[in-house]
């Protein structure tokens, strides 16, 4: 397997990749402990996406594990997780961190956001034209209590840690290296993430 091309998303920035059906593609965690917010959607119809919510109730888990889907608004599989090098921990719970977010944590107005690196990414396309998808949360570690209490710890994913994901229709991706940086949901600083799509040799 080689890597055929590369779209680096730069610390609080984002990269998009259109990808086949049938193409591979990996999300690499380029210096560690970088949390990504990971959209997908269906290239020919850009109002289905990968739903988180969708994924959860077809899967009853809180995230796809090796083998198993990412499910569109349409309940149909769009993305299978093929091999996870990562600690495995992924969220699918909490919302992209937007403009609002930041405003109600005292950051400051101009602080980049995931969701609107989902609308300048989209905008190549004619525009995001929906409300931000629920995102999966690659890398962001979020603990479930026994009674429903939610605990976000710094991501363990280490350099080099990368989720591979083979597309099962033509798709087009977006992932953000999330900015958040007043809780520590990435450690280290935030750093940069990859998308290489893959060749098989
Ligand atoms: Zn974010």
């Amino acid at each position: 397997m080689e890597v055929s091309r590369t779209f680096e998303a730069p610390a609080s920035g984002y990269a998009v990749a259109e990808i086949k059906a049938e193409g591979l593609v990996r999300i690499v965690n380029a210096d560690g402990g970088q949390v990504g917010d990971l959209f997908a959607f269906v290239a020919e119809k850009r109002s289905e996406y990968a739903s988180a919510p969708h994924t959860r109730s077809i899967t009853r888990r809180l995230f796809p594990s090796e083998g198993e889907f990412i499910f569109s608004s349409e309940r149909r599989p769009m993305l299978q997780l093929v091999t996870d090098s990562s600690p495995g921990r992924h969220d699918t719970l909490y919302a992209a961190c937007d403009p609002k977010r930041y405003e109600m944590l005292g950051a400051l107005p101009d602080h980049r956001t995931c969701a609107t690196n989902l609308e300048e990414a989209m905008a190549v396309f004619g525009g995001l034209g929906m409300p931000t998808p629920q995102p999966f949360n690659l890398f962001m570690e979020v603990h479930v209590s026994e009674s429903g209490g939610l605990e976000v710890t710094p991501s363990t994913a280490a350099p080099g840690d990368f989720v591979l994901f083979k597309a099962i229709e033509d798709v087009i991706l977006v992932l953000s290296a999330c900015p958040m940086d007043v809780y520590e949901i990435s450690s280290g600083g935030l750093s940069a993430l990859r998308i290489e799509l893959l060749e098989r040799k």
